[in-house]
């Protein structure tokens, strides 16, 4: 017999030998009544699982298979009422017996239980000689039922208070929101802050470094000292300047406050000019860019500081995110009205589910434990403010700026590609 065919066959056989086991959810923030409940029903043939919370039991529920749905009334975050509603809109849970389990154990909130949806209503501290029967019976289609008019009574009044509960949420999170609104204007203020007193200092540390580069001394060995020395301080203030100019050039863009000094621009001048800007760079890398021919896209008018800006922040990632050895291709995609350009690289990619995030100010993939300072080297640091500056100056041309990359997978390296799309009229 063929290999498949018996394996199939042994796996069924196994199936019929096993039953599966019956899978009740128990959804209970409290510890000793889990235990008590797990204890009582460890020596019957369920596969029981909890959870501690409403929205971990709403999310098992929907993703796992359950027989038979265990539902603590008092949860801290959401009203059990409230999560049986909701399972019992879903088709998957429609008939799946949920019991109520309360210690509250007034006829109001019997018939509030099973208005909303519960099967059975089972007061707490539980029967443990009782209660493995009273689940068997739920599971065998047992139902407590409710007359119907008391339903449409307890239904009216549980659909007022859900709104009222409602209402308080919303309330709540709008002032959850404020605050975080006033601490997040305090934390861009602070940053702005904190940017300005810092170029005080490098002011006067770039007068000096002018002072010494500029000095010319009589013993050739001491001139090379100072023109050594005066080299690796000028790097330095070049690298606290440009940190500086994003975090003041983010906090401008976020306050929508960036001004644009537009001209004629051609776009094939300005990409060339970045590229050869980290020329030096890319070469110690192996790393090689292709920029197909731009010249023949429309000269547009635009802010050609900025836009270069933005051209070196998404280049300078392509080749952050790039291991060394890789391509970088940059080629344009004309359309009525509008052009664009793709910056396509062979690096780590963007996880789907961060492709809007990354454009967020101060928002990194990267382990922050793993930063290091350089902008050019293989997962060199940044500040999380290159994307958000780049989106900003390109949204100031009433452009768009978007990047689409199957994911991300250090082995594979599917690579991303960032798309620039500008009006040209
Ligand atoms: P950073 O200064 O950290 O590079 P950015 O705002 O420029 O900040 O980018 C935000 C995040 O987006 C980065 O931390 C990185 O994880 C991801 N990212 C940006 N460009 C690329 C790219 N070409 N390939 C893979 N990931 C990228």
């Amino acid at each position: 017999m063929n290999d498949v065919i018996q394996n199939e066959l042994s796996l069924l056989n196994e199936a019929e030998e096993k039953p599966r086991q019956t899978k009740i959810l128990y959804i209970e923030d409290n510890l000793a009544n889990q235990k008590l409940v797990e204890r009582v029903l460890s020596r019957h043939n369920y596969d029981l699982s909890i959870a501690s919370d409403g929205v971990t039991g709403i999310n098992m529920a929907m993703e796992q298979e359950v027989d038979l749905i265990l539902m603590d009334i008092n949860l801290p975050d959401m009203d059990g009422k409230d999560i049986t509603a909701f399972l019992k809109s879903k088709p998957k849970h429609a008939k799946t017996p949920i019991i109520a389990l309360t210690a509250d154990a007034s006829a109001a909130n019997r018939d509030r239980s099973l208005a909303v949806g519960c099967d059975g209503f089972i007061t707490k501290p539980i029967d443990i000689a009782s209660f493995p029967n009273q689940v068997a019976e739920y599971l065998g289609g047992q139902k407590d039922e409710l007359a119907l008019e008391d339903q449409k009574e307890t239904l009216k009044t549980y659909v007022g208070e859900l709104v009222g509960n409602l209402e308080a949420k919303v309330k709540e999170l709008e002032m959850a929101n404020q605050k975080l609104k006033k601490l997040d204007s305090a934390k861009s203020d602070f940053i702005q802050l904190v940017s300005h007193e810092l170029r005080t200092p490098l002011t006067i540390l770039n007068g000096y470094y002018m002072l010494m580069s500029n000095m010319k001394l009589l013993d050739p060995d001491e001139q090379k000292k100072i023109t050594d020395i005066s080299a690796g301080f000028g790097k330095g203030i070049t690298r606290l300047s440009d940190v500086i100019q994003d975090v003041l050039s983010v906090s401008k863009i976020t306050a929508s406050s960036l001004s644009l000094s537009k001209g004629p621009i051609r776009l094939a001048d300005s990409i060339t000019q970045v590229v050869r800007g980290i020329e030096k760079s890319i070469i110690q890398r192996n790393i090689s860019i292709a920029v197909e021919d731009l010249t023949h896209l429309p000269i547009i008018q635009a802010d050609g500081k900025q836009l270069s800006l933005a051209f070196k922040n998404i280049i300078g990632n392509s080749v952050k995110y790039t291991p060394d050895g890789g391509s970088i291709r940059i080629y344009p995609l004309t359309m009525k009205g509008t052009l664009t350009i793709a910056f396509q690289d062979r690096g780590l990619g963007v996880p789907l589910n961060e492709q809007h995030a990354i454009f967020e100010p101060f928002y990194r993939l990267e382990n922050i434990d793993n930063h290091s300072t350089s902008k050019t080297q293989f997962l060199g640091g940044g500040l999380g403010l290159g994307l958000p500056i780049a989106k900003g100056i390109i949204e100031a041309h009433n452009g768009r700026i978007w990047v689409e990359s199957p994911g991300r997978d250090e082995n594979n390296l599917p690579g991303s590609t960032f798309f620039v799309l500008l009006p040209t009229g």
